[in-house]
């Protein structure tokens, strides 16, 4: 008797267990064949470009055709669009009629990095290096002493667009910035750090071989142009329209013992855009039409034509109700308006993990913690919830009982302590519209270091949660 009250007492309270102790073993090993999927298309996909393009390869091979090739839409239909080849947007059209509203994930595929300055190329000392200008929030003293691979875009001066990728194969040299020796690092460590690698030190090592020409000005740096002509057709100018990007040249690896964890450069927030990805391909003839952004310059705020500001996503819907209410010129504004007004949007983008050894900086009782599962975060933004863009009760009702029928389990909280920092999401650009959208994704430590730490239970559940969210979400 003593044990049942027990029982009914415990139903009372709120319980988010780790989810490797409650998960059965189909489901482990699900998720650990699941962790392999994602770490073979993260290393394919370090930059939004690469992903964008990898995800324009997976639709296309699932039957998914460009949206501007198509006139008409009906349901099971399935539909692509790359956003200047750094953002992809996709769908398959549901039973229900596209005016009644889209069920959307949204995720975003760029991550922190360093790009180059417009003007990189310069010779020190016998040495060449690139400039470089950080991309999003990062410690920049991270990114010093560690392997760095070059991904990225040049064009040459017929317009074409040639991609160049060094460091990933195990025969490409990779690149470097140097760091003071602890024996003379005396002052250097005195400082804050903040400021003991100031950004304009993020310099890149890229050659060390001179021409033989004793004439030449900058016989290191001449070398360095020599090849990249040799091999690119490129000269110094090119940089100019060039879009580089220096990023850790280290593949994703399994962590720990049992393999718990996956640490790999990137998981904000492509651990959120494989699964949204995967989540929409698994769809043949949905309810409602089922939508997965992947948005470019999230993490400098969502702006230029990538972005999830821009209307190029937007755009992507208003195509489709158009085709499939018989074509474009049967478009109507208000129709549209009143779609968007129904639609139903997960942002789908990282959180952090309570981390015990800075503990200091969570509240416990409200922070997400790791392999524990997806986080619901009803609203982000920081002191007194500024910026953010906070989802209604009754829509994380609708959420959590879908979650509770598909036995998928979740957890909740805030991102840290009240006025200890704060950040945004990409929720905010799709609220305006009338839609209901939630920020929602997993724990990740580290987040924003070149290597990143995610739990491959969470990533599995994610997916799951994904997949039931756009099934069933009306
Ligand atoms: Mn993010
Ligand atoms: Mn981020």
């Amino acid at each position: 008797m003593a044990n049942k009250k027990e029982n009914k007492t415990a139903e009372l309270f709120a319980d988010y267990p780790n989810l490797y102790k409650t998960a059965s073993s189909d489901d482990l090993k699900a998720a650990f064949a699941f962790a392999e999927e994602y770490k073979a298309f993260l290393d394919a996909s370090k930059t939004e470009r690469e992903f964008a393009s990898n995800a324009v390869s997976s639709a296309k091979e699932l039957g998914y055709k460009d949206i501007a090739d198509v006139t008409k839409l009906k349901a099971g239909d399935k539909v692509y669009t790359s956003v200047k080849g750094k953002g992809f947007a996709a769908a398959v059209i549901g039973k229900r009629p596209v005016a009644e509203g889209f069920n959307i994930l949204g995720a975003h595929i760029d991550s922190p990095r360093l790009d180059l300055k417009p003007n990189p190329i310069y010779e020190d000392r016998e040495t060449v290096y690139f400039k470089t200008h950080y991309y999003g929030g990062i410690k920049k003293y991270q990114w010093t002493t560690i392997p760095l691979a070059i991904h990225g875009v040049v064009f040459t001066k017929d317009g074409k667009m040639h991609e160049i990728c060094i460091g990933e194969k195990e025969s490409d040299p990779v690149f470097y910035i140097t760091d003071l020796l602890p024996h003379l690092g005396g002052d250097q460590m005195s400082k804050k750090a903040s400021d003991f690698v100031p950004a304009e030190d993020l310099n890149v090592v890229i050659g060390g071989i001179p021409v033989k020409d004793k004439d030449t000005k900058e016989p290191y740096k001449a070398a360095v142009l020599k090849l990249l002509h040799k091999e690119y057709k490129i000269t110094e100018k090119d940089f100019v329209s060039a879009e580089i990007e220096i990023v850790p040249a280290t593949k994703a690896r399994d962590l720990g013992f049992d393999r718990a964890y996956i640490a790999a450069y990137g998981h904000d927030d492509k651990v959120c855009a494989f699964p949204a990805l995967r989540a929409l391909l698994a769809q043949a003839k949905p309810e409602r039409t089922c939508v997965t952004f992947l948005t470019d310059k999230e993490e400098i705020g969502s702006y230029a034509n990538s972005g999830a500001q821009s209307v190029l996503y937007e755009n992507f819907l208003m195509e489709i109700l158009a085709k499939s209410m018989g074509g474009e010129d049967k478009f109507n504004m208000l129709t549209f308006r009143k779609a968007l007004a129904g639609t139903k949007m997960l942002s789908t983008d990282v959180t952090t993990a309570f981390d015990p050894k800075y503990g200091n900086v969570f509240e416990e009782r409200n922070t997400a913690f790791m392999s524990h599962g997806i986080k619901l975060e009803k609203y982000t933004g920081a002191r007194g919830k500024s910026g953010s863009s906070e989802a209604t009760g009754d829509f994380i009702a609708q959420i959590t009982d879908i979650f509770s029928q598909n036995s998928i389990p979740w957890q909740t909280g805030e991102l840290g302590k009240i006025d200890a920092g704060g950040g945004g999401t990409i929720s905010c650009f799709m609220a305006k519209y009338g839609m209901d959208v939630i920020d929602c994704g997993i724990p990740v430590w580290s987040m924003h270091a070149p290597i990143e730490v995610i739990s491959k239970i969470d990533l599995y559940y994610l997916y799951i949660a994904y997949k039931a969210f756009i099934e069933n979400i009306k």
